[in-house]
C-alpha cells in the first residue's frame, strides 16, 4: 500500500464539495496523470442540481473562559459536513440538540452529514458528553463554514486498452468522507494503485478510474457521459477494502451480467472465503450506475459491507483499522478481474434466428439421437445459444459442464464456418 498517500488522504476534511476534495484530487494527481473536473453549483444534472459548495475554516464550542471543549482542529468529524455557519453564545440545553454521540460505543466520534436539510451539528465522545454539561456556560459556539456558488470536483483518467475497440471497464470510488480510513481513503488509495499500475501493463479494453463525491458525482459523471455510454462493458464500484473481512462483491442490478460472472469466478479461485451478495438498492454510486434508465453492468467490491461493522462511520474508522495486505491483496483482486474480462473470448452468434443448420456444413453427425452429450458438437450448441454477446468462453464451459478446450474446439469450427465471430 501506498503509506504515504494514505496517510496524507487520512485526515483531510472531506465533503461532497469544497477544498478538502480539491486537496484529495491533487494529492491524488501526484501520483497519475488525472483529469479533474469542475462542475459549477445550481447546474442540472438528471433529476438533481448541483448543490452549492461548501468549506469550513474554523469549528469550536468554547467554555466561558473561552477553553475548546470542542475542536475543528482536532478531527473534521467534529462536525456534522455540511452545518450553516453559526456564531452564537448559548448554555447546555441549547447546544444539546445540536450534539451527536454513540451511547454504545462513548469513544467514539460518529460521522454524521446533512447535505441537503440545511443545519448544523457537532460529533463528540458520549463520554465528553458529561464534561461538557459541567463545563462552565455559556458556551460559545462557532462554525466558521461557507456555502457559496462554486462547484462540484471530480477527478477522471481514461487508461487507453491496447485493443483497437473504444470498450471500457469503469472503475469508481467515492472520495467524499472526511478523516476515515477503510471508508473512504482504501478506496482512494487502491483505486490509484490500479489506474498506476494500467498505465505501467495496460490490458486490452481500456479502463476509466473515477474519483466522485459520493451519488452528486456519479449522477454528474453520467449526465455529462450519456452519450458514450454504450462503450462500458462493465463497471466496478470500490470502498472499504482495507479491513479484515474477506473480499465481498455485490452482483449488478440483474445479476447477470458477464462482470458478475467474472468477478464472482475469479474472487472464488483467489479466495473461497469470499462473500457474494445478491443486488440490493442500498449502497454506494451502483445504485445510480445500475439505475433502470442506464442499466449499466455494475458491481461493487468491498470487504466489510456498510453498516454491518461497528467502525462503520466512526472514528474508529482510522489507520489502525486497514491493513495495507488486505488493501495490496484487494488491488490484485480487482487487476485480476480486470485482465480477465479484458481478456475473455465472447463469441457472437451470426445466425441468430433459429438454430442454423448445422449439417449442411458437415458439423453435425449424420445420424440424429447418436450424439455425446460431452462431444465438441454438444460445445456448438451451448455457444450458439450462449452467443449473445454477453458470454464468454468461461461462461459457456462453466454453464455446460464441458472441458475449455472442447469449447474452444468447436467455436474454431463455427469461426471457420461463419457461424459465429468473437470481438
Ligand atoms: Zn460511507
Amino acid at each position: 500500500m501506498n503509506r504515504e498517500l494514505f496517510e496524507s488522504l487520512l485526515p483531510l476534511c472531506r465533503s461532497i464539495t469544497g477544498n478538502g476534495v480539491r486537496e484529495t484530487l491533487a494529492l491524488i494527481a501526484a501520483e497519475i496523470p488525472l483529469n479533474v473536473v469542475e462542475i459549477p453549483s445550481g447546474e442540472p444534472m438528471l433529476d438533481w442540481t448541483t448543490p452549492q459548495e461548501w468549506n469550513i475554516r474554523d469549528a469550536f464550542v468554547a467554555d466561558a473562559t473561552g477553553n475548546r471543549l470542542i475542536d475543528f482542529a482536532q478531527s473534521p468529524l467534529h462536525v456534522v459536513s455540511y452545518s450553516e455557519p453559526v456564531r452564537r453564545t448559548m448554555t447546555f440545553d441549547e447546544l444539546r440538540l445540536h450534539l451527536h454521540t454513540l451511547p454504545d460505543r462513548p469513544d467514539w466520534i460518529p460521522y454524521r452529514t446533512s447535505y441537503w436539510n440545511q443545519t448544523w451539528g457537532f460529533c463528540l465522545r458520549h463520554n465528553d458528553l458529561v464534561a461538557l454539561e459541567q463545563a462552565s456556560q455559556p458556551f460559545q459556539v462557532v462554525i466558521d463554514s461557507e456555502f457559496s456558488d462554486g462547484s462540484l470536483t471530480y477527478g477522471e483518467i481514461l487508461v487507453r486498452g491496447t485493443g483497437a475497440s473504444n470498450e471500457e471497464i469503469v472503475v469508481t470510488t467515492h472520495i467524499c468522507h472526511p478523516a476515515m480510513a477503510n471508508d473512504n481513503v482504501s478506496g482512494m488509495v487502491a483505486l490509484t494503485a490500479i489506474a498506476k499500475q494500467l498505465l505501467k501493463h495496460p490490458v486490452k479494453l481500456s479502463v476509466r478510474c473515477l474519483f466522485l463525491p459520493g451519488t452528486v458525482g456519479s449522477l454528474a459523471w453520467l449526465d455529462r457521459n450519456q452519450s458514450t455510454l454504450d462503450n462500458v462493458k462493465a463497471g466496478l464500484v470500490l470502498t472499504g477494502l482495507g479491513d479484515q473481512n474477506p473480499l465481498t462483491y455485490k452482483a449488478s442490478r440483474g445479476g447477470k451480467s458477464r462482470i458478475d460472472r467474472v468477478a464472482q469466478r475469479t474472487l472464488l479461485r483467489r479466495d473461497p472465503e469470499t462473500r457474494l451478495l445478491p443486488w440490493d438498492p442500498y449502497g454506494y454510486d451502483e445504485r445510480q450506475f445500475c439505475s433502470p434508465g442506464f442499466d449499466l453492468p455494475f458491481g461493487r467490491l468491498t470487504r466489510g459491507v456498510h453498516g454491518q461493522y461497528p467502525e462503520y462511520h466512526t472514528s474508529s474508522d482510522n489507520a489502525e483499522f486497514v491493513s495495507g495486505d488486505q488493501l495490496d491483496a484487494a488491488v490484485e483482486a480487482v487487476l485480476d478481474i480486470i485482465s480477465t474480462f479484458s481478456n475473455d473470448i465472447v463469441p457472437v452468434n451470426l445466425v441468430s434466428l433459429g438454430e442454423p443448420q448445422l449439417g449442411r456444413r458437415g458439423l453435425y453427425s449424420p445420424l440424429g439421437g447418436a450424439i455425446n452429450t460431452k462431444s465438441v458438437e454438444m460445445g456448438y450448441l451451448w455457444i450458439l445459444s450462449l452467443a449473445d454477446g454477453n458470454h464468454s468462453v468461461d461462461d459457456i464451459a462453466a454453464q455446460s459442464g464441458l472441458e475449455t478446450s472442447d469449447v474452444l474446439a468447436a467455436l474454431d469450427r463455427l469461426i471457420a464456418s461463419g457461424l459465429v465471430s468473437t470481438t
